[in-house]
């Protein structure tokens, strides 16, 4: 799935284009490695994308400097929009990548979705508990795998 939806070229992208100001969008914040700026649909009031400058379809393809820039910035930009929003309950800080994941624009982009009591809160989720499902063995075995594939990672 991941390998067509990267075929986005930079040139052709949303977030690149209202990063350079082709696109008109409401900035927050902005600095030498990071861009956040309100998402079109409010999910919540205050909803609000952090994406790197660089251009990266999803968390696979950032290397750990790239990360840091960008996930560095969120602490401040949290606070930020908890201090605008003073009704703000909790904040969801979410990242789809891939379609499967509800991933639809493939610059990556991390979400800031404060949270409220009542009708303004329009976001909502469900965490399935599936621990009755699997054998103490199958469990062990998912853990065993990640693992050997993040030795394999760090090989690379
Ligand atoms: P995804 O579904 O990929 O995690 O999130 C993409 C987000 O980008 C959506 O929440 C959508 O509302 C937002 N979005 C898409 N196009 C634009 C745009 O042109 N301007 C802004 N501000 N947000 C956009
Ligand atoms: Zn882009």
């Amino acid at each position: 799935i991941i390998e067509c939806e990267e075929a986005t070229a930079m040139t052709d992208c949303i977030f690149c284009k209202i990063i350079e100001g082709q696109i008109p969008s409401a900035k927050v914040y902005e600095d030498e490695d990071v861009f956040a700026f309100l998402d079109i649909t409010q999910v919540t009031p205050g909803h609000t994308l952090v994406i790197p400058k660089t251009h990266v379809a999803n968390i696979f393809e950032y290397d750990e400097d790239l990360a840091a820039k960008v996930m560095t910035k969120l602490p401040k930009i949290s606070r930020a929009v908890r201090r605008a929003f003073p009704d703000m309950l909790g904040l969801n800080i979410l990242n789809n990548n891939g379609q499967a994941a509800g991933q639809t624009v493939f610059h990556s982009h991390i979400h800031l979705i404060p949270r409220y009591q009542g009708d303004s809160d329009g976001f909502g989720w469900s965490f399935a508990d599936n621990s009755k499902s699997y054998t103490a063995e199958e469990f062990s075995a998912r853990a065993a795998a990640i693992d050997s594939a993040l030795a394999q990672e760090e090989e690379a």
